[in-house]
């Protein structure tokens, strides 16, 4: 920002054929729209605002086909280099806007792949977020989108709560069968309960179903990892285990519960 002051005067008066090259040059009208000190092009296309842990983030405002803002947030540390990767590399904005139409329907030939493609992408995405515990907001961070991009541009990452999506369906098409499975070959099943604390102190209980399936083969299911209401006490934990029970129809078939030493639990 110190080779502002250095270069303003030179605006004053800009020979008409000079391309803003630097980021803090500015066509005189775009600075009057600029309401706030901010004087980067940048903020044409950001809003400030707070992430959830209440750090200072820029939001994109850029709208895409259908006119729905682009949302990606960014870190602020000060500079606008995050800002301006992500204008080009998303959206294909420079300081001088939008790129030539003819280019940029160049670009659009390759932007997309057909939804199938996009879909067997995808999973595979879910997956690795599955398979190394990712948090589903990986999805939202700039410099991994920036990554998606730069490999495959014609894939459309998705947001979080689209993986959010994905894993539920997931679940609603594996959930009929897996009671389906049960009910077809187990005659007793036992259960495995444990109370965990997750990193956000909420304390959820995990319940796994191992029954032997009419070829004596062991089955583990994992019924449920439960969010538990908070106090932890006898009552709340068996009413959870009514639910799962209920949820899988497993309830005249439940031969024993086995937990850890827990008093709490005992009692249930
Ligand atoms: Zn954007």
């Amino acid at each position: 920002m110190t080779q502002q002051s250095s270069i303003t005067p030179f605006l004053t008066a800009p020979s008409p054929n000079t391309p803003p090259y630097e980021d803090s040059i500015q066509p005189v009208k775009k600075k009057q729209k600029i309401s706030r000190k901010k004087t980067s092009w940048i903020w044409e296309h950001f809003i400030e605002g707070f992430s959830d842990k209440n750090e200072l983030i820029i939001i994109c405002q850029v709208e895409g086909e259908e006119g729905k803002k682009c949302n990606v947030k960014l870190k602020h540390d000060g500079s606008t280099g995050n800002g301006i990767s992500h204008l080009w590399s998303v959206h294909k904005i420079t300081k001088d806007g939008k790129q030539p139409v003819n280019k940029q329907q160049k670009l659009d030939v390759i932007k997309k792949h057909p939804e199938k493609r996009q879909n067997t992408l995808r999973q595979f995405l879910v997956n690795w977020i599955i398979d190394d515990l990712q948090p589903f907001s990986v999805v939202n961070s700039p410099s991994f989108r920036i990554f998606c991009n730069e490999l495959d541009p014609a894939f459309l990452v998705p947001e979080a709560k689209t993986i959010k999506a994905i894993i539920h369906q997931a679940y609603n098409f594996t959930y009929p069968k897996m009671v389906e499975q049960i009910g077809k070959e187990a005659i007793s099943v036992a259960l495995t309960a444990d109370l965990w604390t997750g990193k956000n102190r909420k304390g959820f209980l995990g319940i796994t179903c191992s029954y032997i399936d009419p070829d004596f083969v062991l089955k583990e299911v994992i019924l449920a990892i439960e969010y538990v209401k908070y106090p932890h006490t006898a009552e709340h934990i068996a009413e959870c285990f009514e639910g799962i029970l209920k949820k899988w129809k497993i309830r005249h078939i439940t031969a024993t519960i086995t937990t850890d030493n827990e008093k709490k639990q005992l009692n249930c």
